[in-house]
């Protein structure tokens, strides 16, 4: 072999690599993005537990239930410190169902909204 092919990669030896990068990445990206996407709704049902929790010590405490919106008992440091956590996956308020007096919530997508949203706004117009 003459001096010039020892000095770094053949570009077959290239290729190989990046080739080997890639299928790496392919395994290992979606694991790490889906990982991320199920902490996130980890993190959004123990907020849901906290604040079903501090509603019912709300009840507990004042004989009445706070308002849906959460708007009482979240400004309420005794209750909510920080003030009340919004979901980590959509980023969405969390509302009491007026019924229950637990967090109604669900993931929906963006269309799913969307489409929602159209549907009741002639209702709500
Ligand atoms: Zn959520």
């Amino acid at each position: 072999m003459s001096h010039g092919h020892r000095n770094g990669f053949t570009l077959l030896e290239l290729l190989i690599v990046v080739v080997i990068l890639g299928v790496l990445a392919a395994i290992i990206i979606p694991r790490v993005t889906a990982n991320a996407a199920e902490a996130k709704k980890v993190a959004c049902s123990q907020n849901v537990g906290l604040i079903n929790g501090m509603v019912e010590k709300w009840y507990v405490d004042k004989g009445k239930w706070p308002l849906d919106s959460l708007e009482d008992i979240g400004a309420d440091p005794a209750y909510f410190p920080k003030g009340i956590p919004k979901c980590p996956v959509t980023g969405a308020k969390y509302m009491l169902n007026s019924v229950t007096h637990r967090v109604s919530h669900l993931h929906v997508s963006a269309e799913a909204q969307g489409f929602i949203e159209r549907l009741i706004a002639p209702i709500l117009h």
